[in-house]
């Protein structure tokens, strides 16, 4: 845990957090709302680590805001939020891993962008300079076809070592932001706090606002990006879940894609586009009605770029599927892995981020609320 003397902050961000966290603990109006104010509770004062692991529990559901008889314009200009999701961000940019790439985060919505055409030209150069350029636009079909572009071995070798990658700059990111809320390893393997943990996130259990729903555009709260957010999620998980049986598929019974419309490979992919065609749409629609007081609008290119290459990935994609058979299928297939490919490599570096520290820090409220003999 952060040695530190009360009250004083790294940032400006921490120190106006810190100074939120002291009037809703007198107040404690929303303490029904969601976990951040039964955490905060919990505390007398708040360290950086105990204000960073408040900012990632907040669900940014934004009912709070619409509630607070403190929020602009009184004078005590109380709006948890968007100081929240400002902290949020801060925090995300000081875990990560190597921390020479943490400035990636400020610029999010240019590197993705840059990073994604880079990606997509290099695909299309590959597929020209290393076959037969007059393969790109060939009709490919059976077995193997997406091979003739790009051979299986160089294929896996490239999205292994990007996945790889992403994977372990995640997890130091993760360690990162576990010792700074100075929680101990084992929380993190405690069986019953990954339990409640995985339920409360697999249910957005905290973007309700209390139950009421998430107050987005006006003081009428809806569940819709509740909605879009699942329908997001769950499309990443069935279109994560394809990939990874099309790879048992080819290794363990040596049959190679592309895989017919009924098998299982194509109907996960399938609906797992379809989730993530129409839960990013909804989620840019909420967004652009979201009342401007709760945004961190600093961090918007970011919010926009996670987004927009989730439902690219998508499109692009379901094109592959519908236009595998034609002389298309050679620059669709350049476009899906380009995308995809600059989805995995910026991964640890831009909003995917949120999921994993929001878990984590689930997992530890679940554990402090036992510990404080509350249920569930
Ligand atoms: S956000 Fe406002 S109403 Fe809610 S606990 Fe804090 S000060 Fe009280
Ligand atoms: S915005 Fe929602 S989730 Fe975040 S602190 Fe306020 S009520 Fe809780």
């Amino acid at each position: 845990m952060s040695q530190q003397l009360p009250g004083a902050h790294a940032t400006k961000i921490l120190q106006e957090a810190d100074r939120l966290m002291t009037v809703c603990n007198s107040c404690r109006y929303c303490e029904g709302l969601c976990a951040v104010f039964p955490a905060m509770e919990m505390r007398r004062s708040f360290s950086d680590g105990d204000l960073n692991y408040l900012a990632n529990l907040c669900h940014a559901c934004g009912a709070c805001y619409t509630d607070c008889q403190f929020s602009p314009p009184h004078e005590f200009n109380v709006n948890v939020p968007r100081t929240l999701a400002i902290a949020r961000a801060e925090s995300w940019a000081a875990y990560a891993w190597p921390s020479a790439l943490s400035g990636l985060f400020a610029r999010n919505g240019l590197v993705v962008s840059i990073i994604c055409a880079l990606s997509i030209a290099a695909f299309i150069y590959g597929f020209v300079a290393f076959r037969d350029p007059r393969i790109l636009l060939g009709v490919h079909t059976g077995p193997g076809a997406f091979y003739e572009l790009m051979p299986h071995g160089a294929m896996a070798g490239l999205f292994g070592a990007a996945f790889l990658y992403a994977i372990l700059a995640l997890a130091m990111g993760l360690r990162a932001f576990w010792r700074d809320i100075g929680e101990p390893a084992g929380t993190l393997t405690d069986p019953p706090s990954l339990w409640q943990a995985m339920k409360e996130a697999g249910q957005l259990r905290y973007l309700d606002g209390g139950g009421i729903g998430c107050v987005n555009e006006d003081e009428h709260p809806t569940d819709r990006r509740k909605i879009y957010h699942h329908l997001t999620f769950y499309g990443f998980l069935l279109c994560f879940a394809s990939t990874s049986v099309a790879t048992l598929y080819h290794y363990l019974l040596a049959r190679e894609a592309p895989y017919a419309w009924w098998d299982l490979p194509v109907v996960l992919g399938t609906f797992g586009g379809i989730g993530l065609l129409i839960g990013p749409v909804g989620l840019f629609g909420q967004k652009f009605k979201r009342d401007a007081a709760l945004v961190d609008e600093k961090r918007a290119g970011m919010d926009t770029a996670f987004t927009l290459m989730l439902l690219l990935t998508s499109i692009t994609g379901l094109a592959l599927l519908f236009w595998r058979d034609t002389a298309a299928m050679g620059p669709l297939l350049a476009l899906h892995l380009g995308v995809v490919f600059a989805l995995f490599v910026t991964l640890p570096y831009g909003k995917f981020v949120h999921g994993l520290y929001r878990f984590a820090a689930l997992v530890r409220y679940a554990r402090e609320r036992r510990m404080m003999g509350h249920g569930t």
